[in-house]
């Protein structure tokens, strides 16, 4: 039987496996089939990308803008020229389809590396005059050692709108990837070795938020935190980091509401409701999984929602007609069906999907669900007030724009809409 490939921690621009010497089994959602294991990481592999971070802080910090710059430049064009390969590895580790992991995560990273290689060479910094003897005036310089820690739905998207800013204003930073969607970072790491990075500038430890994210964020050396997550783990980091006097960023969970009037035209509102739900299988922290509609309309648009959404292609990933790939992991698609279970229960009706699709050949054992249109539920039902992450929509009625601004503020997160 073949031996799934393992990846290694980058730490010190070498890859090194983990000191415990174990690995987690990484899963294809497609096919259920572990396809590469990944470092199992703990606080003593923590401390070594700590100590390779301090090292290369100096060298990294007093290079010019444009040194940096050119490094970052280096790297999104390495991107770019093996973005199929990218799109394809984060498809296989995901779940979302290739054409979706081209247009959206491959092209957001290279586009990061980018965007901040320009802006630190063209940064402004306030000043303020109190009186004619006195100028006060803004410096900012890099912070030291920086903490990254990113979710699964958008891998190499997030992991890079982290990397960049952190390393191209001067930090070196160490990045603890999802346990669940390593691979791209993984190829990142031969990018950015490639590309020229200098040893030690970023880090990669693989692993578990407890046994690797927890000491990176305790860390005393580790100045700055950068977080996008769940919510409940967001509180926690910014407790910690908060107690340690640490800069920090949380950007975590949303319950988004698409709100529809019934003067738009619906032909081509529809097409841009239905991406709002279920692009990325409704994994998307932006997603609008509460959709308030005008009650004029309320009949005309839940029919053609239906309609259209029963149109959606769900199968396999690597298939330019599928629209919904696999959710990411088992207990993730469970999680989001329980609640599809719940809906009922809490007196809601299913008016379109809700069932674990079943799908042949390669892809039977994969972690699919039906895009879900979920009607009838009291605005406090947990159904609508919590964040599902998946394919799952509801869709409620309105009269009055007064009341869709109040049923969409009406939970407790304040992401988009
Ligand atoms: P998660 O909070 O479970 O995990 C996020 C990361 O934190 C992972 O790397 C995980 O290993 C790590 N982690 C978990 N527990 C930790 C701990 N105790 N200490 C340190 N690190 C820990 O979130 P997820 O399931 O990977 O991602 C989905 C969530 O991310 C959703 O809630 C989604 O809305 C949110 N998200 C938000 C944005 C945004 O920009 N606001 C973007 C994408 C995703």
């Amino acid at each position: 039987m073949n031996q799934a490939p393992k990846i290694q921690n980058f730490i010190d621009g070498e890859w090194i496996e983990p000191r415990s010497g174990h690995y987690l089994d990484n899963r294809n959602p497609a096919t259920d089939e572990v396809f590469s294991k990944v470092p199992d990481s703990g606080p003593e592999d923590i401390e070594l990308a700590v100590l390779s971070a301090q090292k290369a802080f100096p060298a990294w910090s007093e290079k010019s803008s444009q040194e940096r710059a050119d490094i970052l430049y280096r790297i999104a064009d390495g991107i770019e020229g093996r973005k199929e390969e990218f799109a394809k590895l984060e498809s296989k580790d995901q779940g979302k389809t290739v054409d979706l992991a081209l247009k959206m995560d491959i092209s957001r990273a290279i586009l990061n590396f980018r965007f901040f290689a320009g802006a630190v060479l063209h940064v402004e910094n306030e000043s303020t005059q109190t009186d004619s003897n006195t100028i006060n005036f803004v410096l900012r310089k890099p912070v030291g050692v920086a903490g990254l820690i990113s979710p699964w739905n958008l891998p190499l998207y997030l992991a890079t709108w982290k990397i960049a800013p952190a390393i191209a204003v001067g930090n070196t930073c160490i990045l603890k990837p999802s346990e669940f969607t390593s691979m791209t970072v993984d190829l990142l790491t031969q990018v950015m070795k490639e590309a020229g990075l200098p040893e030690g500038v970023v880090n990669v430890v693989y692993g578990t938020g407890a046994h690797a994210g927890e000491p990176l964020v305790k860390h005393p050396e580790v100045k700055l935190i950068s977080f996008t997550g769940g919510t409940e783990t967001g509180k926690k980091i910014g407790a910690w980091a908060g107690a340690l006097n640490k800069k920090v960023s949380l950007e975590l969970g949303g319950k988004n509401a698409t709100i529809v009037f019934a003067d738009c035209d619906l032909s081509k509102t529809m097409p841009h409701v239905l991406r709002a739900s279920f692009l990325n299988q409704g994994e998307i922290c932006l997603c609008g999984s509460r959709i308030y509609v005008e009650e004029k309309i309320y009949d005309q648009f839940l029919h053609q929602l239906i309609e259209q959404t029963m149109l959606l292609k769900v199968g396999d990933p690597s298939d330019s007609a599928t629209f919904l790939g696999p959710l990411v992991s088992r207990a993730h698609r469970d999680k989001v069906k329980s609640y599809i279970d719940l809906a009922t229960k809490e007196g809601g009706k299913v008016v379109s999907g809700g069932q674990v699709p079943k799908l042949g050949g390669g892809i039977s054992r994969g972690y699919f669900l039906e895009p879900t249109i979920i009607t009838g539920l009291s605005e406090d039902s947990r159904c609508i007030q919590e964040e599902i992450f998946g394919p799952v929509v509801t869709v409620s009625k309105f009269k009055t724009e007064d009341e869709a601004i109040e049923k969409a503020n009406g939970v407790k997160y304040g992401l988009s809409a």
